[in-house]
């Protein structure tokens, strides 16, 4: 790997309260190696939660719909329980989360990135919520900022300042329900598997695959994050069409949490799908040419960036 190192900001403190959790669950994980906590069903249910915090409270509601509303839950009360799921993958709040992915998108890959592999591999998986400085704290300004939509919503507001009791709930409800081998499977294992593959998405998609558009950024499109991340690894489409619904554009490229999304709309629970436009012969993005002649669907998104407070 070799990446550029660019300085850091200097006055980076530690932010203990997530370090200690963090760090907790991560010495909590270590228990898979004792075979005594080992059982089938605390597996099924360590894949089970991984597709349910990860693949749909963070990839889909964190991400697709807080993020970049690339499509509408109907009724929208729906992304509230959407999200609490997102709050148990121990990501933090959700407009934290919104803000600090919005900033990344406004500098992507430039100094005032939230993470960028620029600063060093690790920074951009996880370094950067360990170290902050007082451009990156989570204060009122940050919030008004970057998230004025979610920052207005009172529902949002509760969830994000108490997000921390879903997780510890859910991990209180799995040693209820299946013991020791459910917590440590279910609760520790699955929060930092949740936790390292969608990470690999601010790190390794800015590393290492290929990239199908031009855009501003180092954003690649990596198959195998893609796979562990149900298609958020097709981050150089996602860069360049930040606010569709669906990341992976050719067809091999598999995108389960656009694959939802759809199943979501056929029941009638989810609309205003955003799509890039695709030539129907061709079947090539035409990155939102007024040229373009088919539309798949309708084109919401060009290679712009975020304009902080005009979400
Ligand atoms: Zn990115
Ligand atoms: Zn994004």
């Amino acid at each position: 790997m070799t990446t550029t190192m660019t300085a850091r900001p200097a006055s980076l403190h530690v932010a203990w309260p997530s370090v200690i959790w963090m760090g907790a669950i991560h010495v909590g994980a270590l228990l898979v190696f004792l075979p005594a906590y080992f059982s089938w069903s605390g597996v099924a249910i360590c894949l089970l939660l991984h597709w349910l915090t990860g693949g749909i409270g963070i990839c889909m509601t964190y991400h697709r719909l807080l993020t970049h509303r690339s499509f509408t839950l109907w009724p929208k009360w729906l992304e509230y329980p959407l999200t609490v799921l997102g709050t148990m993958a121990s990501e933090g709040g959700e407009i934290g989360w919104v803000a600090d992915h919005r900033r990344h998108h406004a500098y992507s890959d430039d100094e005032n990135d939230t993470h960028t592999p620029a600063q060093g591999f690790f920074w951009a998986h996880m370094v950067w919520w360990m170290l902050v400085d007082d451009s990156s704290k989570h204060t009122a300004e940050y919030y008004k900022k970057w998230t004025p939509d979610l920052y207005k919503d009172p529902v949002h507001r509760w969830i994000d300042r108490y997000h921390i009791i879903f997780p510890i709930a859910l991990m209180g409800l799995l040693y209820y329900l299946g013991g020791m081998s459910w917590l440590v499977w279910g609760g520790f294992f699955r929060t930092i598997f949740v936790l390292h593959t969608t990470w690999l998405v601010n790190s390794a998609s800015h590393i290492w695959g290929y990239r199908s558009h031009p855009t501003r950024d180092k954003s690649t499109n990596l198959w195998w994050v893609a796979l562990l991340t149900y298609g958020e690894g097709w981050h150089n489409n996602h860069h360049a069409f930040q606010t569709s619904a669906r990341h992976g554009l050719d067809w091999w490229e598999v995108d389960p949490t656009y694959l939802t999304i759809k199943l979501l709309s056929l029941v009638g629970l989810a609309g205003n799908i955003k799509l890039p436009r695709i030539s129907r012969t061709t079947g090539t993005v035409l990155a939102g040419s007024p040229a373009s002649v088919e539309s798949q669907e309708e084109l919401v998104d060009d290679p712009t960036q975020f304009v902080p407070g005009g979400v």
